[in-house]
């Protein structure tokens, strides 16, 4: 097993010690939030729909995209995948080669997506110029398109194959055409619980360097946090702290995407004795408190319709979300974990299910620009 190294000569912007010992009072706060079940949830849940409106009105969003796994050949060994090509993989190993790539992107563009989301495993054969590459191929064929690419794992990765520190690699992949990145390989912000589910993988400090140091080239991603395993209420309100602070420093977060854990196929579940994934009421909590504690500083908050499904999608509408994320056309991680719901969703399902809600189906970018009202 290779192990990772991180050489990202950053400057620490937020130390995690500063966070944690200055936000005592927030985390209880946000903690008590995430407790909250029966007429209380319900309250919470009401609270957070007006704090929606207040902010976005009735508009839910989707973004037409198309994904691209480009390797799972990888040399971490987080215990909550399944897309690693390993022993208890459901997907063979896969590399795509330059052409398969070229011919996935041709066909995103046929399709006429605004964005391509690119990730993969941390492929022990890849070079840096590999990656470069992905962007180099994207851009000879689309200009325009926007490249929403590479977890900040994978970034840490670039760093230490290369040898060059996190800003450098952010600036190349930039120059290359790179336009944001995906906040992936957050899972729980606490490192006791990562020492367990993902123990090769960036610390928590890494991550934070690593985001802001994206953030303060100008370069927007997303804020994720993966829960319903090992982590306990207490780990989760420090998560979303964490996240809420890097947001003061750079407003750099295009929105906030809770990420239950799909249990069925990992190791996490089968031998380290996860909880089977989240509950309903734990998915309405967390979509609601998050709603509430952002409030303005994060303005979006995304279903993930791949992990809970278009029909628990459309109500987490009423607890605060104002975003279904993308169409995808192909998807591998969280089929592979198990999920059940599909890898492409069409703009016709997406309005159909936002009109149904009573709410305005509207086409954006990838940094929440309407590109298209269905009103
Ligand atoms: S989650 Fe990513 S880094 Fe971890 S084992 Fe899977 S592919 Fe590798």
């Amino acid at each position: 097993m290779i192990k990772i190294k991180l050489t990202p000569k950053v400057d620490t912007f937020l130390t995690l010690e500063e966070i944690i010992s200055k936000s005592s009072a927030e985390i209880e706060y946000v903690y008590s939030l995430l407790k909250k079940r029966g007429k209380n949830l319900f309250n919470l849940i009401k609270e957070a729909d007006e704090i929606r409106f207040k902010l976005v009105g009735d508009k839910v969003s989707f973004v037409v995209n198309y994904n691209i796994n480009f390797t799972n050949y990888c040399v971490g060994s987080c215990k909550f995948c399944s897309f690693k090509n390993s022993n208890n993989s459901l997907i063979k190993g896969y590399r795509m080669d330059t052409d398969k790539f070229k011919e996935s992107v041709e066909d995103a563009i046929k399709k006429g997506v605004s964005e391509i989301c690119i990730q993969g495993g941390l492929d022990p054969t890849f070079t840096y110029e590999n990656y470069l590459e992905l962007i180099k191929i994207i851009r000879r064929i689309s200009p325009t398109v926007h490249i929403h690419a590479f977890s900040p794992s994978e970034i840490a990765y670039m760093s230490h194959i290369s040898e060059e520190n996190v800003e450098d690699v952010f600036r190349e992949l930039k120059s290359k055409g790179l336009n944001s990145f995906p906040g992936t390989a957050a899972e729980i912000l606490n490192d006791e619980v990562r020492k367990v589910i993902c123990p090769e993988k960036i610390t928590t400090q890494e991550w934070i360097d690593i985001v802001i140091t994206g953030h303060n080239l100008g370069i927007h991603s997303s804020s994720t946090m993966m829960y319903g395993h090992i982590e306990s209420l207490l780990d989760e309100a420090k998560h979303l702290v964490i996240l809420k602070k890097i947001q003061e420093e750079t407003g750099m977060f295009t929105e906030f995407v809770p990420l239950p854990f799909i249990h069925h196929y990992t190791l996490l579940y089968n031998k380290y004795g996860a909880q089977p994934g989240s509950t309903g009421l734990h998915d309405l909590t967390i979509f609601s408190s998050a709603r509430v504690y952002f409030d303005s500083s994060i303005p979006n908050i995304q279903v993930s319709w791949p992990k809970l499904g278009l029909k628990f999608a459309q109500f987490s509408l009423y607890a605060g979300v104002n975003d279904l994320g993308g169409t995808l056309f192909h998807e591998n991680i969280s089929k592979s974990a198990g999920a059940r719901y599909g890898e492409f969703t069409s703009v016709d399902d997406f309005v159909r299910i936002i009109a149904d809600a009573g709410r305005i189906p509207v086409q954006r970018n990838t940094i929440y620009k309407e590109i298209l009202s269905y009103e």
